[in-house]
């Protein structure tokens, strides 16, 4: 039978669970399993915390900073996208709770990608920016004669950045 609450037609189709355990699924009917990979592949990428900051701030109304011209976003914010399977985690079901201090908001990989550019979690897009540059001129490979460890840190600067810039700073 259908994984969705009340459903009940056949589950014919899967579904993974969650990100963590990709090889435990949920059995669809044809619409529920449409349904979920909608949600599912909307947020693609994005890390559970990105998720759940993204999903606070369409619940408190904050425009996320981030360009979201899809018509997901106001599925989601104006509470189509329900979480009845769990996917974006316990902890917004409900949706209410008081959102933790900003410097919980910020999930793991930013701040390592942060911390890649020697800085901590007060950097704004100026000193990202600034900081970039810095390293870049200093890590560049045509500057160290093509050292191994110099290329392998180069590319890891441009990694983070790269990955920053989808932060939302503005
Ligand atoms: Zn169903």
């Amino acid at each position: 039978m259908c994984d969705h609450p009340g459903c009940t037609k056949a589950g014919e189709h899967r579904a993974p669970r969650s990100r963590e355990n990709p090889d435990v699924y949920y059995w669809f009917c044809l619409d529920h399993v449409r349904e979920y990979n909608a949600a599912w592949d909307y947020f693609q990428g994005w890390s559970e915390e990105k998720i759940e900051r993204f999903r606070r701030e369409a619940i408190t109304g904050h425009r996320p900073t981030w360009k979201l011209g899809h018509a997901g976003y106001r599925a989601w914010a104006e509470g189509r996208v329900r979480d009845e399977f769990g996917v974006f985690g316990a902890r917004f079901n409900g949706g209410q709770a008081e959102p933790p201090p900003a410097e919980q908001q910020m999930d793991a990989r930013q701040r390592r990608a942060l911390a890649r550019l020697d800085l901590d979690e007060t950097a704004d897009l100026q000193g990202i920016k600034m900081r970039y540059k810095q390293l870049v001129k200093r890590h560049h490979p045509d500057a160290n004669g093509g050292d191994k460890a110099a290329e392998e840190r180069f590319k890891a600067i441009n990694e983070a950045y790269s990955f920053l810039m989808t932060c939302g700073y503005s």
